[in-house]
């Protein structure tokens, strides 16, 4: 809870789900049914709690990690947005995304077309190699749809570092995202229908390796991206409370898509700030996508001269 508002407090977000719990399925239910102790939620609840599951939480995992009590809050609040869409309360721009990304197979609107159009316009301009539907390859890659319509530049990168390592690789247009939005809105079926569309592409190119995008809830990016900036030669400056225990910098979850959320990121971008003004370091780098559009968002906002780097982009610029 970085607001200061008790209503913020993780575990308050499952109240309407834990009431339900103990009025509807708890071994105790027909006791709270019986005397009303747990009466039953209402939808103006759920609309009330829709702000406290959505725009005010970015499904960071922070809370899960210091639960004295051991609870996945983080999960449970994944588990509370399924019951959201059942009710039909989840956020309107979120679920247009995700319905989007549903029907058209991206959020952001990179449709088969609009990936071959673009792949076709970055290999000439870069003449970089950036296989698309091979019929065979031994290695799928994926993107998230932030690098595909905001940083093309990234797409360049991978393709770059891939062909340096000799990666027998294709893009597929029929499983060429893994950004999943069914996960945040919290609809199971969208869910299930983004990673299987993936799954099926690799089956289909006969791909042994998956390559996941610069993307936090597609790539679990925790000490990887730490060995390759080590690798690169960098001195590496970790943000006071960095690591697994870092705070989000405010766009994950799905929050990004809020535009009414707007005040909560940008309240929470300022511990971000702050964290990275701490460190002293000259470049700030992140292997996220849309740790880097919540960044660059931002930095305009507070015109903070600071530019957030890709790090995939990093070590193309290390080749030779
Ligand atoms: S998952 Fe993150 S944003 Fe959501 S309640 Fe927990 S700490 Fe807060």
């Amino acid at each position: 809870m970085t607001s200061g508002d008790p209503a913020h407090t993780p575990i308050w977000k499952l109240e309407p789900f834990k009431q339900a719990y103990k009025r509807e399925a708890g071994p105790f239910a027909w006791f709270y049914r019986a005397l009303n102790l747990k009466p039953a939620v209402t939808a103006a609840e759920l609309r009330e709690w829709q702000e406290l599951l959505y725009d005010t939480c970015t499904m960071c995992g922070r809370c899960s990690m210091v639960c004295p009590m051991g609870i996945d809050i983080a999960s449970l609040v994944g588990l509370a947005r399924h019951a959201m869409y059942e009710a039909g309360m989840v956020p309107h721009e979120l679920w247009a995304v995700a319905e989007r990304a549903k029907r058209e197979g991206s959020p952001l609107g990179a449709t088969p077309k609009v990936l071959k159009e673009r792949v076709e316009w970055l290999a000439d301009e870069h003449e970089v190699e950036i296989p698309l539907d091979k019929p065979r390859a031994e290695a799928l890659v994926t993107l998230s749809s932030v690098e595909i319509m905001k940083y093309p530049a990234s797409m360049v990168a991978l393709a770059k570092i891939l062909s340096h390592a000799g990666v027998d690789r294709t893009l597929r247009s029929d499983g060429s995202e893994a950004t999943n939005f069914g996960l945040f809105s919290g609809n199971l079926e969208w869910q299930k229908d983004v990673s299987l569309r993936v799954i099926r592409a690799a089956i289909a190119c006969g791909a042994k390796t998956l390559v996941l995008p610069e993307c936090g809830h597609a790539y679990g990016a925790t000490q990887a991206p730490r060995e390759v900036l080590r690798a690169l030669g960098v001195e590496l400056r970790e943000m006071p409370q960095g690591g697994d225990a870092n705070w989000c910098c405010g766009g994950g979850g799905g929050v990004v898509t809020l535009h009414r959320a707007d005040e909560h990121r940008r309240r929470a971008f300022i511990i971000k700030m702050n964290q990275v003004e701490a460190t002293g370091a000259e470049k700030l780098v992140s292997s996220c996508a849309n740790c880097r559009l919540t960044f660059d968002d931002n930095q305009a906002h507070y015109k903070w001269d600071r530019k957030i780097e890709s790090l995939l982009e990093l070590v193309a610029a290390s080749l030779y």
